[in-house]
Order: C-alpha cells, then structure tokens, then sequence
C-alpha cells in the first residue's frame, strides 16, 4: 500500500497486530501509545522484520500531546493517510458486581459489592473519555492530512457491546455505541472531502484487559467465560490475526466506496440468539 498510517493504543493486543500486518503490506507505520516502552517495543519488533516502524508516546485524551506525536510523524514519514483509533477500555469503577439487581443486594450490602445505585461517575467518565473523546481527538488531530488526498481513511474500534449492551458494563456499552454512531456521523461529514470513516465490532478476544474475568487462575473458564463460548456460534474466543482480513480489506482500495459500516468480528455472537 506505501501508506502513513498512525495507530492508536499499538502498544496493546489487537492494534500491535494490526500494526504489524499494515507494516508486512510494505506501508509506514507509527505506533502510538500512552505507554512509550510498549510502543517502541512493538516499532522495533516491525523494523527487526524489515518493515519501517517508529515508536510514538502520546495520550489520546490531550490534544497538544497528539499535535506534538503527528509532528514527529510527518517528520519521519510525511502525511497521514490512514488512522486507526484502537486506544480504548473499560474501568472496574463504571462495572457492576452482578448483571442483575436483587432486593437483597441493597438490604445485606458486603464491602466491595457494587450495585447500579454505586457506580461512579469518575469510572463511567473514564471509560466515556477514552472510548469516545479518545477517538475524537485523534480524529481532529490526523484527519487534517487526509482532507483531498486520495486513499485516506479512519478505521475506529467499536464493540459487540455497541449493539446490545453486555451486563455489567454499562459505561464501556454506552461508549462503544457512541463510537459507533460517531463513525457513521464521520462518515457522512467527510464524504465530500474523500475520508473513508469505517468500524470493527469486535467481538471477544482474551487479552489482558479481560482475562481476570473470563478465565479463572487454572485457565479454565469463569462463567461468563462460558456463557460467552455459548453464546459464539463458532465455539472460541477470537484471535487478534482474525481482525486483519477485515482490517486490510476496509482500509485498502477495495472498499473505496465503503463508508460508514461497522463490520462484527464475532463467530456468529450478534447474529445468535441463544435458541
Ligand atoms: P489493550 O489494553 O491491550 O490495548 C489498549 C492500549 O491503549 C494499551 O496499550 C494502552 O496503553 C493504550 N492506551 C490506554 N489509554 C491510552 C491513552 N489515553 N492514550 C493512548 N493510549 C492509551 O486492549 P485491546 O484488547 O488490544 O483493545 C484494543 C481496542 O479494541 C480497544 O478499543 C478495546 O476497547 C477494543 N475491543 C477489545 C475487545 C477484546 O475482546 N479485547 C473486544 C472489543 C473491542
């Protein structure tokens, strides 16, 4: 492709294999990351193999900390052509205890025990800010490389949880929906100026943010680790390379007259019922 292509959160899971998959298919790519080690491991791990990488810190949330990381891009590899919005999370303080409310959960209250009634609004405004403010501002920052020039494209990151939202997880669900919504918005707010605004939907992947929830200490499955499995038509978890096709497919020249999709990655979980 012989992009620039700025990823964030490519410190983590998923996108440091996205980025690594865009960098195989010979384009420039800055790893951006809140955690600078992350990030530079990954770049160097990229240039070890012969592709062309650097790592970039950077928070999603500040924009003088974005403008200053896309100077250091332009400086490397000229103008961004592609950018993948990955950073992203949820927060135990925005995260119920149980799925359901009962009676008794409010009359023999345990230490710790969290209800709808004591979620925090730091925890849902975290999660708020990261997921949605986070892809935002990224947006503004890179986007205005992209504005007339040929092949640019936005790829955001939003969730299974976006189209029916998971128990327990009200803030992370409500933010995705937002990311969701926000890239069809985009996409149509571009549309003159030719910037592709596209989505994953994710569906579940084990990686370290969610690990401690589905799997127990053995490696054996939580119940809701299982109750996922069942719910996944395809009967596992999905692993990073699985979001590459659909990745590659959305910012390549192939889909030049896909706009505004937010495609599932999931087994088959939206599309299941249960019955
Ligand atoms: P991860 O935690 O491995 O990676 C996220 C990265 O974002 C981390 O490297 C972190 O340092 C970075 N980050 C956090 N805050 C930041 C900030 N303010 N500025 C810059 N970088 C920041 O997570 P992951 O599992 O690779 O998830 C990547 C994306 O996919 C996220 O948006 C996540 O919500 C989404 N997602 C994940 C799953 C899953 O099952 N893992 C499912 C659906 C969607």
């Amino acid at each position: 492709m012989n992009k620039t292509i700025v990823l964030t959160g490519a410190g983590g899971v998923l996108c440091s294999t996205l980025a690594m998959a865009f960098a195989k298919q010979g384009n420039k790519v800055a790893v951006l990351d809140l955690r600078k080690d992350a990030a530079d491991k990954v770049a160097d791990e990229i240039n070890k193999a012969g592709g062309q990488a650097i790592g970039v810190a950077a928070n999603v949330l500040e924009k003088d900390s974005l403008l200053a990381a896309k100077k250091v891009i332009n400086d490397a590899f000229g103008k961004v052509d592609i950018l993948v919005n990955g950073a992203g999370g949820n927060h135990p303080l925005g995260t119920t205890s149980n799925p359901y409310l009962e009676a008794a959960d409010l009359a023999n209250k345990t230490e710790g025990f969290k209800t709808f009634f004591d979620l925090d609004v730091n925890g849902i405004q975290f999660t708020f800010n990261l997921n949605f403010i986070g892809t935002l501002l990224p947006t503004q920052v890179f986007a205005t490389d992209m504005v007339g020039r040929e092949g640019c494209n936005i790829l955001n990151i939003s969730s299974m949880n976006a189209f029916t939202p998971l128990t327990k997880i009200p803030a992370y669900s409500g933010a995705k929906a937002a990311v969701s919504n926000f890239t069809q918005w985009l996409a149509v707010h571009f549309s003159k100026v030719g910037i592709r605004v596209n989505a994953l939907a994710p569906g579940f992947f084990l990686t370290d943010q969610n690990r401690s929830l589905l799997t127990n200490a053995d490696g054996s499955l939580t119940q809701r680790g299982q109750q996922i499995i069942d719910q996944t038509p395809m009967g596992r978890y999905g692993k990073a390379e699985d979001l590459v096709g659909t990745t590659l497919f959305l910012c390549g020249d192939g889909a030049k007259f896909v706009t505004g999709v937010v495609i599932p990655i999931d087994g088959g979980f939206a599309a299941y019922s249960g019955v």
